[in-house]
């Protein structure tokens, strides 16, 4: 019953909506089918179209960080306005990023390609209330999914040590620490991406749109910008962990594990609104202009 209504599949696989229920989201739709059909289909597309969403915002990110020394407008906005993103700190957080993507994440994505046929597109878009709901379903799901996986790769000293300290090494983060991850932690947040809208039956324009705004959250997440429209601003009652809360994760790693809500961190007693430590780290880190030696070889998993 979740699954269909997850999947607007209110009348049956085949049968066409009656014109004044038809989904708000099926003109849409039918212009994807029409003109994107074979890309759609492509056991590669979703990988590409996470990749292409996160390079566009760290992009924007990125270029904000670089002109924030010189532009107070946007240095207001910043949780660290004394540290700066430096080229190194981009080259080095790329080629981590690219290394993943060439090695692990396009071989799988091939992989997948090769070995199953080409998605088959239902023919009637979701509904909208179907749309809200699943991707909301699957946020709710992964946030406790990621919970637990970070809780643990944080308790454990050697899961923490082996595939979650190399995503501290940066105290305070920016846009592009966001994918800075081991290949072990890349793969079970794209699988839980992958597979959740799966299980919770959704359309696949939900599952792509879901997977749209988990790379947008977890970008924000680590961008290091309080802006006015940051979703923990506009989400009612503190529910939303945010920006503030991840960046304060970096520095009290015992702290904030969920990602996206704060209901898990309040259950467990390890949420935690302001930092109390000061952020020592950072500034060795622009001294030295290396944040990945300076700050990783003082690493706590916060346990
Ligand atoms: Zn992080
Ligand atoms: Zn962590």
């Amino acid at each position: 019953m979740l699954g269909n209504v997850l999947s607007g599949a209110w009348h049956g696989g085949n049968a066409t909506w009656p014109l004044h229920t038809r989904p708000l989201l099926q003109p849409a739709w039918d212009y994807l089918q029409r003109h994107h059909e074979g890309t759609l289909r492509s056991p590669l597309f979703p990988a590409l179209l996470s990749i292409f969403t996160y390079l566009l915002l760290v992009l924007f990110y990125t270029v904000l960080d670089l002109l924030a020394p010189t532009w107070p407008s946007i240095r207001r906005y910043q949780i660290h306005p004394e540290r700066t993103v430096t080229w190194q700190n981009i080259g080095a957080t790329l080629a981590l990023t690219t290394y993943n993507h060439l090695l692990y994440i396009f071989p799988a994505a091939v992989a997948q390609w090769l070995w199953r046929p080409p998605v088959p597109l239902p023919p009637e878009a979701p509904s909208l209330t179907a749309f809200l709901l699943g991707i909301v379903g699957c946020v709710v799901l992964f946030d406790f999914q990621y919970y637990l996986w970070h809780v643990l790769h944080h308790r454990i000293s050697w899961l923490y040590s082996t595939f979650h300290a190399i995503h501290h090494q940066y105290r305070q983060p920016f846009s592009l620490v966001t994918q800075y991850l081991s290949a072990w932690e890349l793969f079970s947040v794209g699988l839980w991406t992958t597979v959740d809208p799966v299980l919770l039956g959704c359309h696949c324009l939900t599952g792509w749109a879901f997977m749209i705004f988990n790379v947008w959250v977890s970008a924000e997440d680590h961008c290091g910008y309080d802006f006015p429209w940051a979703l923990h601003r506009l989400v009612p009652f503190g529910l939303w962990g945010g920006v503030q809360r991840h960046d304060i994760h970096h520095l009290q790693p015992g702290t904030n594990f969920a990602p996206f809500f704060t209901h898990w961190d309040w259950l467990a007693g390890t949420a935690c609104a302001s930092t109390t430590k000061p952020p020592r780290a950072e500034t060795e880190e622009d001294e030295s202009g290396d944040s990945t030696k300076a700050s990783g070889q003082r690493a706590d998993n916060g346990a």
